[in-house]
C-alpha cells in the first residue's frame, strides 16, 4: 500500500520520510535531488543538520593542503594540477620545503597538514614513509595524508598489499586519510574522466582497510562532469553501506562527507558547463538527507566562494573545512578564492551561529 502511494506521490512521500528523519531510499533521494523546491531541501537539510549536530556552532579547521608532487601518471581528464612524469613543470617537495610549509602551519596555530600529491612513478609506498618518518620527528603534527587512489599507486610501485601498505604508512605517521579521489564511485563514470585511477570498488576498500585498522577518513564527492543524478545517488549509497559496515564494529570511521563541484577550466573537460550555485546546494543538502550515518557535511568555499559557502550552512552543512592556508588543486584550474580565519568566522557568526575552531577528529581545540 505504501510503495503504491510513493508511486503515486513520489516527491510528497520523499519529503515526509525526510522530514521524519527516516532512512532515505535510492529512489526518494533522487525524486529529492530532481523534483524537490530548493528551499524545501534547505529546510529539510538544516533541520536533519540540527539533529546530527544539536549545538547552535560551526566548526572550522586551520590547515595547508601540501601537495608534494605534482607528476602524476594517472592524467584525469578533471584536473588541471597534474604535470605527466619528467615535464618541465612538474615538481618534487624537497625535506627542507616540506618542513618549512609545517612550520608555518604550526606558528599558524594549524593542527594538522592535508599531504597529497600526484600518482609519481619512483613514490612507493617506503619513499612516502620516509617523508613521514622526517615529519614525525622534526615537525610533530598530525599527518591527514594521501588518498585511496595513492594507497593504491604506492602500494603497487613497491609490490604491497593494501593492508600491508596502510599498516606501513600507520607506524611511519600517517594520522588518518582524507576520502580525495573519489569523484564518482560508478566505474562507468571513473573510466570517462579518471581511466589511470583505482576503481570505485579500490577506492571503498582502501577506506574499509583503513578503518578496521582504526583509521577515521572522510568522504567526498566531485560532481558535475558527466556522471547522471541516479549515479550521484549511487555515490552517497556506496558511502552510506560503507559507513554502516564501520558502525557495526562500533566505529563509524566516517568523519563527514566534503561535496564540491567539478571546475572545468584548464582541463581536459573545459568544454563542459559548471555546475551552478544551485545544483551545489540542492546536492548538499541530498547529501546531508540520505548520509544518516554521518556525522558531519562541509561547506567547500573553496569551490563556491563565501557567499554560497556561508548558504550552505543553511543547506545541511555544519563545518566550514578549514582555513587552507595553502591549496594548489583547485586554484589549478583558475579558481582561488581565500578565507582567512576571521572571514569564517564572521560567515558563521552572521548566520547566529557561534564559531569553533576544531582538529581532524572534529574535537574543540
Ligand atoms: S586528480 Fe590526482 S591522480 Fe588525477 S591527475 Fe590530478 S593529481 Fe593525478
Amino acid at each position: 500500500m505504501a510503495l503504491a502511494q510513493e508511486a503515486k506521490q513520489p516527491l510528497p512521500q520523499a519529503m515526509k520520510a525526510a522530514e521524519s528523519g527516516k532512512r532515505l531510499s535510492l529512489r526518494q533521494a533522487q525524486t529529492l535531488l530532481e523534483k524537490a523546491e530548493l528551499l524545501d531541501l534547505g529546510r529539510l537539510a538544516h533541520a536533519a543538520r540540527m539533529r546530527h549536530n544539536p549545538e547552535p556552532v560551526v566548526t572550522f579547521a586551520v590547515d595547508r593542503n601540501i601537495n608534494t608532487t605534482n607528476e602524476c601518471l594517472s592524467g584525469c581528464r578533471f584536473c588541471a594540477f597534474f604535470r605527466p612524469p619528467g615535464h618541465a613543470e612538474g615538481y618534487v617537495l624537497s625535506p627542507e620545503e616540506l618542513g618549512r610549509k609545517i612550520d608555518e602551519t604550526l606558528a599558524l596555530g594549524g593542527t594538522h597538514i592535508l599531504i597529497q600529491g600526484g600518482l609519481h612513478p619512483q613514490i612507493g609506498v617506503e619513499t612516502t614513509c620516509e617523508s613521514f618518518r622526517f615529519i614525525k620527528q622534526h615537525h610533530p603534527i598530525h599527518i591527514h595524508g594521501l588518498s585511496p587512489p595513492e594507497v593504491v599507486h604506492m602500494a603497487q610501485v613497491d609490490g604491497l598489499s593494501i593492508p600491508e601498505a596502510i599498516e606501513r604508512l600507520r607506524a611511519a605517521g600517517l594520522g588518518s586519510i582524507p576520502g580525495g579521489g573519489a569523484e564518482i564511485l560508478v566505474d562507468r563514470v571513473r573510466e570517462l574522466i579518471a581511466p589511470g585511477k583505482c576503481g570505485a570498488d579500490q577506492w571503498l576498500d582502501v577506506m574499509a582497510q583503513a578503518h578496521h585498522q582504526g583509521l577515521m577518513t572522510t568522504a567526498t564527492m566531485m560532481f558535475g562532469s558527466l556522471e547522471t543524478v541516479a549515479e550521484r545517488i549511487e555515490h552517497l549509497r556506496r558511502l552510506r553501506d560503507l559507513q554502516d559496515e564501520s558502525l557495526a564494529l562500533g566505529r563509524g570511521s566516517f568523519t563527514a562527507f566534503i561535496p564540491w563541484t567539478f571546475q572545468p577550466a584548464n582541463t581536459a573537460l573545459s568544454h563542459l558547463p559548471p555546475a551552478t550555485a544551485v545544483d551545489y546546494l540542492r546536492m548538499l543538502a541530498v547529501s546531508r538527507l540520505f548520509l544518516d550515518n554521518f556525522p558531519h557535511v562541509q561547506a567547500s568555499w573553496v569551490t563556491q566562494g563565501a557567499g554560497i559557502a556561508q548558504t550552505a550552512l543553511a543547506f545541511g552543512a555544519d563545518d566550514l573545512g578549514s582555513t587552507m592556508i595553502e591549496e594548489n588543486v583547485v586554484a589549478a584550474a583558475g579558481v582561488s578564492f581565500r578565507l582567512p580565519r576571521e572571514e569564517l568566522v564572521r560567515l558563521a557568526q552572521d548566520l547566529g551561529f557561534a564559531a569553533r575552531q576544531r582538529d581532524v577528529f572534529y574535537k574543540p581545540v
